[in-house]
């Protein structure tokens, strides 16, 4: 689909901006990719547009931005071996078949995670990979391909895991890289690939695994090079009790105490799920501004905790939402995962927790976890137009009344239409010029074969 140069998205039924304006009734202009005019009830564009899109039949949100994910998943979903397993058994179970990631299998993995999330209403994803088996020198590199040729936009990660089990870390020697190889393939990446640029479809971070597949020093040295080049840096931590009797054990801290012992207490860290923690560590993560990715199906399906997602964002610290890697969810799909971290954070705040600050997490939430709220995460005058548009007109919306509340109350799955920085990237539900049938038979394939070697 080619750029609109001046868009009027017109009469919405309804619009959840992330911020504490009104609902522009009258539409929203966009030009040149970015929000450039909210229109009253009633109100039309200043100048002439070159498309008018009817809304009337359409609830609009910010693009959603997923934070936390690992694609090469996809490949491993639903495995019987791994299906009813906490997290360090379910790990030891998966790492020697994601040892077999080849090229064309992360490609077919990427291609299928991003499709699933932007059929959702999902714009900008991050994904965190830290699998780089023999052969596979140039994961980052096929993940960026596959989102431009989605036209999203992503926070990519490179991952690292440099502790395994000769060592005393949970994952096996085979994937374990050293630390020179993983330090230059970051800057080499970093040089290529990350962009500051308000439209920027790619950036950047950089990500050692979790406590238990790295070394302290791979921590230290990651905060050094993502410090010299203004990048985020990203990881697991305080996911489960497991993980936090390891820190003890090896480091004698707690997972807080250690993240500060490595130099990552700060605004420049994102943390995947962020389960465990005091008062405290609470208050400490809130004045630092560390960024928790909240990912409750994860969470939920390894039975690993509920985060405190209220008292860390009260606290301070952004918060957003991930669905996490497709071996713990297993879907990739953010507008479901709304939904469940508003179920599951009601669970442990009760009933009156609002359905829009489940939505604000999913949206201007997610941006500031990523450090791209000036650019995205709500409808703004001056933001990129990165939008999700859902239709009610699906069975289970029947009788709905308010219909922001009723996408999650009745479970929206599955955007009609999506706007990532002003261009169409799906069109009555469909990604144009992609043909999943073929994408679901070639990556089922490949999936079957990563069982086998
Ligand atoms: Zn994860």
């Amino acid at each position: 689909m080619p750029l609109v140069a001046r868009i009027w998205i017109k009469n919405p039924q309804a619009v959840f901006t992330a911020t504490n304006g009104p609902a522009p009734a009258g539409g929203i202009v966009v030009a040149d990719g970015v929000i450039v005019e909210l229109l009253e009830a009633g109100g039309s564009p200043a100048s002439p547009v070159d498309e008018v899109f009817d809304a009337s039949n359409h609830v609009v949100l910010p693009g959603l931005i997923n934070t936390h994910h690992h694609f090469y998943q996809t490949l491993t979903r639903a495995w019987a071996p791994a299906a009813n397993a906490k997290l360090f058994p379910w790990l030891q179970h998966l790492y020697p078949v994601w040892a077999r990631l080849t090229p064309e299998r992360l490609d077919l993995a990427v291609t299928v995670a991003l499709a699933e999330l932007l059929l959702s209403g999902c714009t900008t994803a991050a994904d965190h990979h830290y699998v780089f088996p023999d052969g596979l020198d140039d994961a980052i590199d096929i993940e960026v391909e596959a989102v431009r040729r989605l036209g999203m936009r992503a926070t990519l990660t490179r991952g690292s895991m440099t502790l395994g089990e000769k060592d005393g870390g949970l994952p096996p020697q085979s994937v374990v890289q050293d630390a020179d190889t993983i330090l230059a393939d970051s800057e080499r990446l970093i040089g290529r690939y990350h962009s500051t640029a308000a439209d920027a479809d790619v950036q950047l971070a950089l990500a050692p695994c979790s406590p238990f597949s790295v070394t302290r020093e791979i921590m230290s040295d990651s905060a050094e090079l993502a410090a010299k080049h203004g990048v985020k840096l990203h990881t697991h931590l305080a996911e489960t009790l497991d993980e936090e009797d390891f820190c003890r054990e090896r480091f004698g801290l707690r997972t807080v105490d250690y993240l500060e012992s490595v130099g990552w207490l700060g605004p420049q860290s994102w943390l995947g799920h962020g389960i465990h923690f005091d008062d405290d560590e609470i208050a400490r993560l809130g004045a630092a501004g560390t960024g928790v990715a909240h990912c409750p199906t994860s969470n939920m399906r390894l039975a690993s905790g509920i985060a405190r997602a209220v008292e860390l964002e009260d606290a301070g610290a952004p918060v957003g939402l991930g669905v996490d890697g497709s071996a713990s969810n297993d879907a990739s799909n953010m507008i479901l995962e709304a939904r469940q971290a508003l179920y599951l954070q009601r669970l442990r705040y009760g009933a009156d927790l609002p359905v829009d600050r489940a939505l604000g997490w999913a949206t201007l939430g997610s941006a500031r976890v990523l450090g791209r709220e000036a650019q995205i995460g709500s409808i703004e005058l001056g933001k990129q137009a990165d939008l999700a548009m859902f239709t009610l007109d699906e069975l289970r919306f029947s009788g709905s009344h308010d219909p922001i509340a009723a996408l999650l109350l009745c479970g929206a799955d599955r955007a009609d239409r999506v706007m990532v920085g002003g261009a169409w990237r799906v069109v009555d539900g469909e990604i144009p010029g992609l043909d999943l049938g073929e994408l679901i038979s070639r990556h089922s394939a490949a999936a079957k074969r990563m069982l086998v070697g």
